[in-house]
């Protein structure tokens, strides 16, 4: 069966003065069976490790570039992210994809990058509301699974993300019904069926425990709610008190 994983994507947001939620939610919400991680924004994650040494909880990045030195300036090597302290990486989110132009194959290269600097890639697909209305969701997320998944990936070295993007920071969340399809088709699809599958898209501390009792559901991506360590510690109660 795959890990559990409780994973905080704190987007571009947070200030050193933020790092206290990291000692509240170590002093009141962990240990915890599921694995916990946050990925805040770059600038952070030195100190946000150092925070988390010698607990279980995992730190992360948001982004990382396909080379692993050279001149790009402004961008952020997958080696320098595992130096800062980072275990995973998060790749192909739904607002790099739309802000940025990122498209599966280059999600796939910085994938392999992650990878070769012993980084977890947490790749992230999902479908547009107006792909959802034309009944493409399917075939949609199927299609960026295959393409932004290296060959070598396994269970150790990825875990994947569906995130609806219109699921995004709008508190709307696709049915109970809408989130098995899709987890039990991607699961279908895996190379390594032990790769852990996370649902992504307005998670809170009201929803959490319905969406983790899905089959298929390994966990959560949380934007919003991870921002706060009493909303994320419910996220991972409730995660810990499913199965
Ligand atoms: C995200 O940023 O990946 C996300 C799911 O955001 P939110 O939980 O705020 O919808």
């Amino acid at each position: 069966m795959p890990r559990k994983l409780a994973a905080g994507n704190w987007k571009m947001n947070g200030l050193a003065a933020d790092l206290a939620q990291i000692d509240a939610l170590l002093r009141d919400h962990m240990p915890s069976t599921a694995e916990v991680l946050i990925c805040p924004p770059a600038t952070l994650i030195a100190a946000m490790a150092a925070r988390a040494h010698g607990t279980a909880l995992q730190v992360g990045a948001q982004d990382c570039h396909t080379a692993a030195t050279g001149a790009h300036t402004g961008d952020i090597a997958a080696p320098m992210l595992a130096d800062a302290g980072a275990s995973h990486v998060i790749l192909g989110h739904s607002e790099r994809r739309a802000d940025h132009g990122e498209g599966s194959a280059l999600v796939a290269a910085k994938a392999r990058a992650a990878h070769t600097a012993g980084l977890v890639a947490l790749i992230c697909i999902g479908e547009t509301e107006a792909q959802r209305d034309a009944g493409q969701t399917l075939a949609v997320v199927t299609e960026q699974l295959r393409e932004s998944l290296p060959e070598a990936a396994t269970a150790a070295s990825t875990v994947i993300a569906y995130e609806p993007v219109w699921a995004i920071g709008t508190g709307r969340t696709p049915s109970i019904e809408q989130i098995a399809e899709v987890h039990d088709t991607l699961r279908a699809a895996l190379p390594d069926p032990e790769i852990a599958l996370l649902y992504g898209g307005s998670v809170k501390p009201s929803n959490a425990a319905e969406i983790f009792a899905i089959g298929n559901v390994d966990g959560a991506l949380v934007g919003g709610a991870s921002l706060k360590a009493a909303d994320f510690g419910a996220i991972i109660a409730a995660l810990d008190a499913s199965r």
